[in-house]
Formats: C-alpha cells, sequence, structure tokens
C-alpha cells in the first residue's frame, strides 16, 4: 500500500534539549532517529516540517492556565522560590525543571497539534512527530518525565473534524494521562498495552478499568507482565485492534509509539524486537484512516532511535528496501557493535506472561467489545482551528522552514540562545 502522503515533524533544536545528568529522558534520541531518517534517505519520501511552537492559548485547551503560566515562569534559577507551586504542580524528581524546559514542550506540542491539522485538511494520509508522545502529563500536574500532554491537545485538535478518534498506546508503561483525559468520552476510545503489577510506574491501567460513565466500555487496559515477547504480543494485540476497528469505527487514529517496550530498555521490561514493535504501525496503517503517530519512551538511545527511523520507513511502506546494515552516519560509533537497523535485541527478562492468562485477557476484551457500539455525532458547526493555527490554513504547511509570524502571545521559541549543559 504505497503512496501514501506522510508528513514528519522534525526541529533540528529537539536534540539540544537536557533534562540533566543521570536522567533516563534523553530528547537528544529524537536527532539520532531523524539522521537515520535522514542516512536512509528517506527524506525523499517525507514531507518535513518544521514546528511551529504551541503557545499559551493552545496548550490551555486541556492545560490549566495556572499549571501553563508556571511552566513558563520556572526555571532552574528560580525554582526553589517557586517550591510551592512545584509541589503543586508535581514538578520535581522525575520531571525536572531544566534550561528551556518551556520551548521543549512548546516544539513538542506544536509538533503534535500542526500534525493533527495536517491530518485534519487532508494534506497528509499520516503525520510523525517522534518528538512527541508525552502520555503521563496531567490536566495540572507533569508525571513521567512529561510536563504537557500534546497526544490530547492533538486528539482535541482531531476530534474537531472526526466523530471517533481511536488511541493506542504500545509504550511499556500505561498511557494513564489521555486515558483519564477522556475517560467519560465515549468519541475517544483509549487503548493501552502495557507493563502492570509490581509497583511498575505509573500504576494504573488495570484489565477491569474501562472508562466511566458515558464512557464506560471505550477505555481498554491490556496489563501484561515482564518479557512479553513479539509472538504473545501480536497474539493480543491484532484480534483486540481488529474488534476494536469493527466496533468503534474511528475516523482517525492517534500511535503512540514509546520504544521502551523493546529488549534491553533501561527502563522497560518487555522483550519486543524492532520489527515486532514495527508491525503494530504495519497493521494500524493499513486501515487506511489519517493515522497520526507520536514517540514516547524509551531509554536506550541507539535503540530508540533505529526504532523510529525503522518505523518511518513502516510508515512510508519501505521498510524492505532499508538495509539492515546501517549506511555511514554521524553517530555510527554509537550504534555498535552490530552497526544494524534491527539487531536482535537479547531478552533481559524471561516471558513471565502465561499462555493461559493472555488467552483469558483477550477472551475478556473481546466479550466486553461484542456489546460496544459506535456513537453517532452530528457537527451543527465545526469548531475553529486552534487559533495560532490559522495562518498554516491559509499559507500551507509544506514549508520545511516556514517563518512563523503574527503571533499575539509573544512566547514564541527564541532561538540560538540556552548553553546546554550538554554531557
Ligand atoms: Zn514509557
Amino acid at each position: 500500500m504505497g503512496g501514501r502522503k506522510v508528513t514528519y515533524y522534525y526541529d533540528p533544536d529537539i536534540g539540544d534539549f537536557y533534562y540533566g545528568q543521570g536522567h533516563p529522558m534523553k530528547p537528544h534520541r529524537v536527532r539520532l532517529a531523524h539522521c537515520l531518517v535522514t542516512r536512509y534517505d528517506l527524506w525523499r519520501h517525507l514531507d518535513i516540517v518544521r514546528p511551529r511552537p504551541a503557545r499559551k492559548c493552545d496548550l490551555v485547551e486541556f492545560h490549566s492556565p495556572d499549571y501553563v503560566d508556571f511552566l513558563r515562569a520556572v526555571t532552574p534559577g528560580n525554582q526553589e522560590e517557586l517550591s510551592a507551586a512545584l509541589k503543586q504542580f508535581s514538578v520535581a524528581g522525575d520531571c525536572p525543571i531544566f534550561d528551556r524546559m518551556y520551548q521543549y514542550c512548546q516544539i513538542y506540542a506544536g509538533a503534535s497539534i500542526g500534525a493533527a491539522m495536517q491530518l485534519n485538511y487532508g494534506r497528509a494520509d499520516i503525520a510523525i512527530n517522534w518528538a512527541g508522545g508525552m502520555h503521563h502529563a496531567k490536566k495540572a500536574e507533569a508525571s513521567g518525565f512529561c510536563y504537557i500532554n500534546d497526544i490530547v491537545l492533538a486528539i482535541l485538535e482531531l476530534l474537531k473534524v472526526h466523530s471517533r478518534v481511536l488511541y493506542v498506546d504500545i509504550d511499556v508503561h500505561h498511557g494513564d494521562g489521555v486515558e483519564e483525559a477522556f475517560l467519560t468520552s465515549d468519541r475517544v476510545m483509549t487503548v493501552s498495552f502495557h507493563k502492570y503489577g509490581d509497583n511498575f510506574f505509573p500504576g494504573t491501567g488495570d484489565l477491569g478499568d474501562c472508562g466511566l460513565a458515558g464512557g464506560r466500555g471505550y477505555a481498554v487496559n491490556v496489563p501484561l507482565r515482564n518479557g512479553m515477547d513479539d509472538a504473545s504480543y501480536e497474539g493480543l494485540f491484532r484480534p483486540i485492534m481488529t474488534a476494536i476497528m469493527e466496533r468503534f469505527q474511528p475516523e482517525a487514529i492517534v500511535l503512540q509509539s514509546g520504544a521502551d517496550s523493546l529488549a534491553g530498555d533501561k527502563l522497560g521490561v518487555f522483550n519486543l524486537s524492532i520489527p515486532g514493535h514495527g508491525r503494530c504501525h504495519a497493521f494500524l496503517r493499513a486501515f487506511g484512516l489519517p493515522l497520526l503517530v507520536l514517540g514516547g519512551g524509551g531509554y536506550k538511545v541507539k535503540n530508540v532511535a533505529r526504532c523510529w527511523a525503522y518505523e518511518t520507513g513502516v510508515l512510508l511502506g519501505v521498510e524492505s528496501s532499508m538495509s539492515d546494515m546501517l549506511p555511514p552516519n554521524d553517530y555510527y560509533e554509537v550504534f555498535g557493535p552490530d552497526y544494524r537497523l534491527a539487531p536482535t535485541l537479547a531478552p533481559a527478562k524471561p516471558n513471565q506472561n502465561k499462555r493461559e492468562t493472555l488467552d483469558k485477557i483477550r477472551h475478556i476484551i473481546l466479550e466486553r467489545l461484542r456489546n460496544l457500539h459506535p456513537p453517532g455525532v452530528s457537527f451543527h458547526e465545526r469548531a475553529p482551528d486552534a487559533l495560532s493555527w490559522e495562518f498554516v490554513a491559509e499559507t500551507g504547511l509544506g514549508m520545511a522552514t516556514k517563518a512563523r509570524g503574527g503571533d499575539a502571545d509573544a512566547d514564541a521559541v527564541g532561538r540560538g540562545g540556552g548553553g546546554m549543559d550538554t554531557a
């Protein structure tokens, strides 16, 4: 199924953001992935767009204004004065204050919102933002390395045009922030495959959690144990997603492609291979619906980079033409000792998922889905696009370095400043 128009959001500054020494989240991995995308010549098939940073008025579509003001105001230098707010918004520890943190959020959120708009306008069939996928952030709370929930913002944008949006999360962690945001909605179905139990972060996403009130039945959680391999994963993913596509009939799909479900991840506990992870993309792509693909977790940088480069190939339908030996690139030494695109990743954990348990989980979920019906939605009047994006519709989005201009809210990213403390 070739010929799909794929838009790819990338900001060359993203790799400079730095959470701090010893922090597992490294935005640098997105630059590495982009380097491979480029060296594999995938850029020839992609419409590459530099995102327009999201502004406060875009972010408060989901987040509370107080929280956004705080993120904008806090810096490593003044965080002690703001200690009460730090506590209030859970910004500390796993979610440290780092240099130009707000700009970082503006870039990855702006990319996801812009990508959703590309799909809304039919300018792309598939849109990719590897810097996004921050699924843990809440309305007024940072969580799990996530400050702004770009996924929720993108889904809200998609809902302006699409009656039903399907959210699929293959990160090793539960997609709690997105589930919570749409817990009572029947227009967004959230589906998360994740490790559950042993106090694994964030601790939510049990099999019985399936939405509330009007959204009951429209959240699906697939709780798993350590060591999920490709065969066990596909044995759940395919039948569950097939049933959901039939019963929910989404008009657009959002895929959070956290790469911490790969074998050997520093925080993850699954054993997926890169092609196994990528088959989730191929499977969802085959439905031919508008598809927004986002990054997420992933803490062994070299594996994250090759996974997302490979998946960019899958989304273009050209992965079979990507040589397994990596092409020469600026970061070649990082990919040793094998220098391959999809090396065999040694399973770090034995598969603790018993066949009978997985069969039971699948059975329970499929039974529940039998009673599900796609809700009808009538659009009397289409909601306006996110304010800051009006110019996008007029000027077209296909320009790689479109000038950002005319902002009423002058908090656009100032580039070239921030001397990053890169290790
Ligand atoms: Zn994760």
